[in-house]
């Protein structure tokens, strides 16, 4: 996780927003629960952080699908399976040679 604020405050302090933090009657910490999408906030300008770090793990996933473009196809003529390029329009079976065009995905 990498937090950071759009407004570009420079404290870089960020405030636990919508989690439960329980205490008893004189203020003693009880329990903290756990919440699945923790959110932060600036505690600068109040506006609510971004996660940097997950934008990285996006863009590494975007990353990921461009190096591997290949896409499975099934020959109608010979059912022969094999894989080409994604992008292909038009593909060609390499067991029987035939030619033909790639249903949109
Ligand atoms: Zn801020
Ligand atoms: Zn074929």
């Amino acid at each position: 996780m990498y937090l950071a604020c759009p407004n570009r405050c420079s404290t870089n302090r960020f405030e636990l927003w919508n989690a439960s933090v329980f205490v008893d009657s004189s203020g003693r910490y009880l329990e903290y629960r756990l919440i699945d999408a923790p959110l932060y906030r600036c505690t600068e300008c109040g506006s609510p952080a971004v996660d940097l770090g997950a934008v990285g793990d996006v863009m590494a996933e975007d990353r990921l699908a461009e190096e591997s473009p290949a896409r499975e196809f099934a020959c109608p003529s010979c059912e022969e399976l094999f894989s080409a390029p994604k992008e292909q329009a038009v593909v060609v079976c390499p067991a029987c040679g035939q030619t033909f065009p790639v249903a949109e995905a």
